[in-house]
């Protein structure tokens, strides 16, 4: 990586994965909102938009075909298929936001989160684990976001991504949100060694 911004530190990359429902995207939500040095990467990905997810806020909405171009062309950190769509992360980004020391945080699936770890090794990668499954499967109800289908095979998909949470660094059960937050605040600032 390039470092254009001599006498800054360099940022800090925090992976925060876990199985769909979970409640990564509340947490880093909140992380967001308490720490303006935090920065979110926006994802690519080929899923239809869900009602009111935004092109260039929520994701990068692409074709097939313009995804695997961007694959071809290296431009992904990291990339996975998942319940048959693609997801991946645009390098160019993240590495820019962590030249400007911020620390950058990816919201992404376990085999995309296996892929950092080559990558980029100094990243720290959190799993978030459910109470249970069952409640789980209440939380992927309760958004409303997804089809009986898709929330079938998001549950199918989560046993073996929580079989895979013993790789990562730190394991976080999201029972309760606050609490869930203080841990992940406490886990990034510990490796996190810019000013807040
Ligand atoms: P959703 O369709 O619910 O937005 O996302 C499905 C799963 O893909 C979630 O677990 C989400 O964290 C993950 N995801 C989102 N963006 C990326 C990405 O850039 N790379 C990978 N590997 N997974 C992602």
């Amino acid at each position: 990586m390039g470092n254009s911004n001599s006498g800054q530190s360099q940022g800090k990359l925090v992976v925060i994965t876990g199985p769909s429902g979970v409640g990564k995207g509340t947490i880093i939500k909140r992380l967001l909102a308490k720490h303006p040095h935090f920065f979110l990467s926006i994802s690519a990905t080929t899923r239809n938009p869900r009602q009111g997810e935004v092109n260039g806020k929520d994701y990068y909405f692409l074709s097939r075909q313009e995804f695997e171009t961007l694959i071809h062309q290296c431009q992904f950190l990291e990339w996975a298929e998942y319940n048959g769509n693609y997801y991946g992360t645009p390098c160019q980004p993240v590495k820019e936001q962590i030249a400007q020391g911020k620390t950058v945080i990816l919201e992404i699936e376990v085999q995309g989160a296996r892929q950092v770890k080559k990558t980029y090794p100094s990243a720290v990668r959190i799993f978030i684990m459910p109470p249970s499954l069952e409640e789980l499967e209440r939380r992927l109800r309760q958004r409303g976001t997804d089809s009986e289908d898709s929330i079938r095979k998001r549950l199918q998909q989560a046993q073996t991504e929580l079989a895979a949470s013993g790789e990562f660094d730190y394991q976080v059960v999201n029972a309760q949100l606050e609490d869930t937050i203080s841990q992940i605040e406490a886990i990034i600032l510990k490796h996190d060694h810019s000013s807040c």
